[in-house]
């Protein structure tokens, strides 16, 4: 059985609780990071205590007392679950106010709820997905617009990723006034030659850990990178796409709406940054 974090306590999985009041239950007013681990280390969790603390801020949320000590919780519960490949969930929420109520309560009299989870995903990095690549396809993206904050509100993604497996494909990208947004839970990318295109960073996309991560490794291996938008035309019209996540990290994109890319597997550029990855934020685990 695994051990989690609740409040301040680990604790069997079993015996953790959370208030029906809480307001990421009933709001979905929450938060979240998940980290992956390699070879027992967290990789680039850094650029996730950051992100978290900008999600936090633009919610006008109170980091929980613990939050400086969330790189100790981290290992803790990596080393107590014996977590050798897989990922750390972890989840801030605005507490359980007394009653129901839209108003935020007073952070003074409700404080945040945070929980820590492990799972565990032998081959996680010698993945079998990624020597056969994803299919993907198009959505229209029905969510709320401010897709930068890292929130639990997951329920559209959620619809988008089962739409993609009624058709038989593995995930989604969505598509907002003609333009590719994001994945359901990555960032999207096509090459053309030499050169990345991936839509810039607003708040119309989650500022993904891992793009900033593949993005200078890109250019470091001599890649062009553009960030800009780009249709569902032009990807499909792409030499190779791939998509990026903290747990899938670069994984390649074969096909898009039942149109091959490039020959349909995976492609050299991808392939070739998906090595680069793995090797250089092992570098700088923890
Ligand atoms: N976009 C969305 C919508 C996501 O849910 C995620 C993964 N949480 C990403 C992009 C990728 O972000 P990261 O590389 O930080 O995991």
């Amino acid at each position: 059985m695994r051990t989690v974090y609740v409040n301040g306590e680990y604790l069997p999985e079993n015996e953790a609780k959370v208030s029906i009041f809480d307001r990421a239950f009933l709001m979905a007013d929450g938060v979240y990071e998940v980290t992956s681990v390699l070879q027992g280390k967290l990789i680039d969790f850094a650029g996730h205590a950051r992100r978290l603390e900008r999600s936090l801020r633009e919610l006008d949320m109170d980091r929980p007392d613990a939050f400086d000590d969330l790189l100790e919780i981290h290992r803790e519960l990596v080393r107590r679950n014996g977590i050798e490949e897989g990922l750390v969930y972890l989840q801030i929420t605005r507490g359980a106010a007394p009653d129901r109520d839209f108003a935020f309560p007073d952070p003074e009299e409700v404080k945040p709820t945070l929980v820590l989870f492990t799972q565990s995903k032998p081959g996680l990095a010698d993945s079998p997905m990624a020597r056969t690549g994803i299919k993907v396809i198009s959505i229209a993206d029905e969510r709320w617009g401010r897709r930068d904050i890292k929130t639990v509100q997951l329920l559209y993604p959620s619809m988008g990723k089962m739409m993609a497996k009624k058709a038989g494909c593995d995930d989604a990208w969505m598509i907002e006034d003609g333009y590719v947004t994001e994945g359901t839970s990555n960032n999207a990318y096509i090459i053309k030659g030499n050169r990345i295109i991936t839509r810039g960073l607003s708040n119309d996309i989650l500022h993904g850990i891992t793009r900033a991560a593949v993005l200078r490794y890109a250019r470091e291996a001599q890649m062009e990178v553009e960030e800009r938008n780009f249709t569902i035309d032009e990807a499909k019209a792409a030499d190779e796409a791939f998509v990026t996540s903290a747990s899938t990290f670069v994984m390649p994109v074969v096909e898009i709406d039942g149109v091959a890319i490039g020959d349909g597997t995976p492609g050299p550029h991808a392939t070739r940054l998906r090595e680069i990855y793995l090797e250089e934020s092992l570098k700088e685990a923890v």
